[in-house]
């Protein structure tokens, strides 16, 4: 069969494709199956900031609420490093609120530079940078940058983005674009499902993949799928997105896309994590923390929004394990990138 254009991932996003799920089902795990073998890969996200100056109405960093604001000192970001480290993580996301006043890239550079010997791969999810930043980033050991559009409608991103720079959403638009040129080696895109119809989120996630993947055939690119998740603030989801929606969304976008890396985060509770392993997604966080300093001090409160599977490194690994797969805790060797740097001199 061809490789499924726009026009059949529309008919897959469909409701009319709703009956047929468990035959989506059976078709997306038989091409993750080819495509990745009986791996999962394994991450935790690091929150090195939770200041913003955005104003975004669903997320608890949000400039509008008064929470308790913590920037990590290069000693706290080591000591967060050294138990995500002991946990036996080997790929870190570190992530953070949008305030480059407070935390721009020559904080990010001295991060990566004392991370980079305790950690085979190392992501970022920061505020939307220039080319030449994700380039001083790259060299200095950033191989992956996460940045979602959180939505693809136009009207719902400006109801929902009420201040700050994250309201031009062109700039947010072409940032994995620019992220890919600086030689970045994987791109993640993704929906913050809960703020628009998910159908049309999907279908435009597909867009945006075929054109990233046109101009940038030698980046690997994911999707994430981030469901709206309780938060400081009262915003409730504006189109609420059920597991069955989010198993559709997941199984159109796998079938449409084979090579596209798919992740699966602690959002998510732990019954339907363990239910999609080997049908779709490709990589898992686990014993997830979202609040900076938060692994050191689990009681410190300033989360950025609450997560449903709350099971530990090795409960994830054993989950993983029962369906026959293999926890992967690296994906990438850094002896590569240099080899990487060097073809691009
Ligand atoms: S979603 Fe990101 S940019 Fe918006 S308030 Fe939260 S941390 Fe800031």
């Amino acid at each position: 069969m061809d490789r499924p254009d726009l026009v059949h991932l529309a008919a897959l996003l469909s409701p009319a494709a709703d009956p047929y799920l468990e035959q989506m089902a059976a078709r997306s795990a038989e091409i993750t199956r080819k495509r990745f073998g009986r791996t999962i890969q394994i991450y935790a996200p690091l929150y090195l900031s939770n200041y913003c100056i955005n104003s975004c109405t669903y997320c608890g960093f949000s400039a509008a609420n008064t929470i308790s604001r913590r920037l990590l000192s290069i000693a706290e970001t080591e000591a967060e490093a050294e138990l995500l480290h002991c946990r036996g993580f080997n790929h870190i996301l570190l992530v953070s609120g949008e305030s480059p006043k407070i935390m721009g890239v020559e904080y990010l550079l001295e991060m990566v530079c004392c991370l980079k010997e305790r950690f085979a791969a190392i992501s970022i999810e920061v505020q939307p940078l220039t080319t030449k930043e994700y380039e001083q980033l790259f060299a200095a050991g950033v191989t992956g940058v996460t940045i979602y559009q959180e939505t693809y409608d136009r009207t719902v991103y400006k109801r929902v983005h009420r201040a700050g720079p994250k309201q031009d959403y062109d700039y947010r638009l072409f940032t994995p674009d620019r992220a890919a040129s600086a030689g970045m080696r994987e791109v993640g895109i993704g929906s913050l499902l809960g703020l628009s119809d998910w159908r049309a989120e999907g279908l435009a996630i597909g867009h945006h993949l075929a054109s990233l993947h046109k101009k940038h055939w030698q980046t690997g690119l994911t999707v994430s799928f981030p469901r709206l998740r309780p938060a400081t603030g009262d915003f409730k989801a504006l189109e609420p997105v059920s597991e069955r929606d989010l198993s559709q969304l997941i199984f159109a976008l796998r079938i449409f896309d084979p090579d596209v890396g798919l992740t699966l985060s602690t959002r998510e509770e732990s019954r339907f994590r363990d239910g999609m392993i080997g049908l779709g997604p490709t990589r898992y966080s686990a014993g997830s923390c979202t609040s900076p300093g938060g692994y050191s001090e689990p009681e410190r409160a300033g989360e950025q929004f609450a997560i449903g599977d709350h099971r530990s490194l090795l409960e994830v690994f054993n989950a993983i394990r029962a369906k026959g797969f293999d926890p992967v805790r690296k994906d990438w060797d850094p002896a590569f990138q240099v080899t990487t740097q060097v073809d691009r001199i």
